[in-house]
């Protein structure tokens, strides 16, 4: 769904490329996980997927990006935006409505959705994000996890192919970052979309990713299943990703030998895990 390859970006105002040479294949229906220090590129590359770069950021664009066949540099911001739905990373800048319902509505006119269409687009984002109760009150008056269903609600109701989110748990407590992460895998895998999700959590990350991408100083370090990238944990925590300490304690316990099950991600994990080799 989506092929990025050899894909390097340097901003106008930035000495160096923010990504250097990156390669990946994103098979349709894949939900993927992008995780890494602050400044590596992150945000870059989802810019890449979703078209802001090179349409709203100039700069070096070297190699190639295409969304189920469509080339992101060749292709109109508007053609994108139709295949690839964008949670940005500061939602309070993206919402423009005073009202959830009128938030919905703005995306749906803007692409020009058949009016009969309107009504049940509407009643399906909301529910699928589990917030009907939320159609009529202000955006003013929600709270963090709130907003945040209320910025993915109106991206789906656009039925993207491809579905981009730039930290949207970034403000939330736990709870309601699980909540968020539980509501948008449904949905995804009801609806066959494709996810990209940065995330700093990389342990709800990897409760959800199929692939969990670790970028680092404008490249990738790592990319494959969770369990894989997470036996890495202690050349993560050199990047300065923090894994759970239940990853890290059964990773040094398997490099001692004592242990030779997959990379566990929580306590749970690691104590039924611990269960098994004291037996
Ligand atoms: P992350 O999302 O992982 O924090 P970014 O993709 O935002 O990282 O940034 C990667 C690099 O690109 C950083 O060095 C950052 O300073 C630089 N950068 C980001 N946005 C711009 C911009 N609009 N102009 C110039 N440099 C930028
Ligand atoms: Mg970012």
């Amino acid at each position: 769904m989506i092929e990025i390859r050899d894909f390097s970006f340097r901003y106008r105002e930035g000495r160096e490329p923010a990504v250097r040479d990156v390669s990946l294949s994103i098979p349709d229906g894949c939900f993927v996980g992008v995780t890494g220090p602050a400044g590596s590129g992150k945000s870059t590359l989802t810019y890449a997927v979703n078209g802001i770069i090179p349409h709203c950021y100039p700069g070096d664009f070297y190699g190639a990006v295409t969304v189920d066949g469509l080339d992101t540099v060749e292709a109109s911001l508007t053609d994108v935006s139709r295949l690839v739905g964008s949670v940005c990373q500061d939602i309070d800048s993206q919402m423009v409505n005073a009202v959830v319902e009128d938030e919905i509505l703005y995306g749906l006119e803007n692409f020009a959705v058949p009016r009969d269409e309107i009504p049940a687009r509407v009643d399906e984002a909301l529910s699928s994000m589990g917030i009907a109760d939320l159609r009529d009150r202000t955006i003013d008056s929600l709270s963090g996890g709130q907003k945040q269903k209320v910025a993915v609600a109106s991206v789906i109701a656009l039925k993207p192919r491809v579905l981009v989110l730039d930290e949207p748990t970034a403000e939330l407590d736990p709870a309601s970052s699980v909540a968020v992460f539980e509501l948008l895998a449904r949905y995804a895998r009801e609806h066959g979309t494709t996810v990209i999700v940065v995330e700093q959590k990389i342990a709800l990350l990897s409760d959800y990713a199929d692939l969990l991408v670790i970028v680092d100083d404008g490249a990738i370090r790592y990319a494959g299943a969770p369990d894989e990238v997470l036996a890495h944990s202690e050349e993560l925590l050199a990047l300065g990703v923090n894994c759970p300490r239940s990853t890290t304690l059964m990773n040094a316990l398997a490099r001692r030998g004592l242990y030779d099950g997959p990379a566990v991600r929580n306590v749970a994990q690691a104590a039924a895990a611990c269960k098994e080799v004291l037996a």
